[in-house]
């Protein structure tokens, strides 16, 4: 028998990004929502629907509503027109000489083109870590912090902290801990992942465990999505930056890690919401001194709140906290006044 279990795959992997939650869990299982019975109504997470080989075919079966069929059938009933080019290439393909199939290997569709999937570090983060809206503990935290559901799917969960040493050589050998943590993945501008950032979401005194695997790149969150062309938003912390259109985080107050060529021009440099703090106002006045535009936390509506999820979870929109840092952002002399009316010491 031939095996054309390559072409399954290519074509699968062509609805990856248009089925909901669609991922390939390895090279021969494609796991998504079930759009046969719409899966779970209650629950928008749950993914019950599974391609996987039998032999040299890839069949569908869903776990909710039992619906078994081949997955080209079900790519018939679901994506007509990838249906109809698959069986154009299947013809083709079934129609040459055995020995030139050969030159075709089945590596060559083994993941879907979606960029972040075929970065191999990437891979290694769903081979150690869980997405985090898959896992209830993790889910309930993000959503106990009004983290918007369109970022979740970015975040990563890993039930004991320890696992993370898998994920570099550099940390293999390394006492990372056993509490469940939150994983913010750090990419650089090509997609590779230089570190993460995991939050506790238990009451451990080590709050953020922050890893590196490549030492001389600074790690800025949403580095590799940003637009430098529109305005975008620099926050302290990447939770914060998670509320706000373009934005990306330094992961502490160390703006200065930020490339001056690439965001000066556009950036808006957030630091939390606290006039008290003698370290943090240095560190604005330095910004401002150095031409950079910097907001101004200068609203009465903000001033219970120290940084920009707690300005959402007290009840302020994002669009709200987006439009109070627009009327707040300042630069060079008018950023002078502002911040000397604003700081309290
Ligand atoms: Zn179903």
């Amino acid at each position: 028998m031939v095996d054309m279990l390559w072409l399954e795959r290519k074509y699968l992997s062509q609805i990856v990004s248009l089925v909901e939650m669609g991922k390939w869990k390895n090279d021969n299982t494609l796991n998504h929502r079930c759009p046969y019975c719409g899966d779970s109504q209650k629950n928008l997470y749950k993914a019950r629907g599974f391609h996987f080989t039998v032999g040299q075919n890839f069949v569908y079966k869903c776990h909710n509503c039992g619906k078994s069929t081949s997955s080209v059938n079900f790519l018939k009933d679901h994506f007509p027109v990838i249906h109809r080019e698959y069986i154009k290439e299947w013809l083709q393909e079934s129609g040459k000489k055995p020995r030139t199939k050969k030159t075709r290997s089945a590596n060559d569709f083994k993941f879907t083109p979606r960029k972040e999937l075929l970065n191999m570090k990437r891979i290694d983060l769903t081979a150690v870590c869980f997405p985090a809206n898959e896992k209830e503990v993790a889910r309930d935290f993000l959503n106990s912090r009004s983290i918007p559901e369109s970022k979740i799917q970015d975040l990563w969960f890993v039930p004991h902290a320890q696992t993370l040493g898998l994920l570099s050589d550099k940390y293999k050998d390394r006492v990372l801990g056993d509490d469940p943590r939150i994983v913010i993945p750090f990419f650089d501008e090509s997609g590779e992942l230089v570190g993460i950032s995991g939050r506790a979401i238990n009451d451990s005194p080590l709050r953020y465990l922050t890893m590196r695997f490549l030492d001389d790149v600074p790690l800025i969150y949403n580095l590799n999505n940003v637009d430098t062309t529109k305005t975008v938003f620099v926050t302290e912390g990447p939770i914060d930056s998670l509320f706000l259109p373009n934005a990306i985080a330094v992961g502490g107050s160390d703006f200065k890690k930020i490339d001056d060529s690439k965001f000066k021009e556009n950036g808006i440099l957030i630091f939390d919401n606290e006039p008290r703090n003698k370290q943090i106002n240095s560190k604005i006045a330095d910004a401002i001194n150095d031409g950079w535009t910097v907001c101004i936390w200068d609203d009465r509506r903000v001033a219970p709140y120290k940084d920009i999820n707690d300005m959402v979870m007290g009840g302020i929109s994002t669009e709200d906290v987006t439009k109070i840092i627009l009327e707040n952002a300042h630069q060079g002399l008018s950023a002078k006044v502002k911040f000397q009316e604003w700081k309290k010491v």
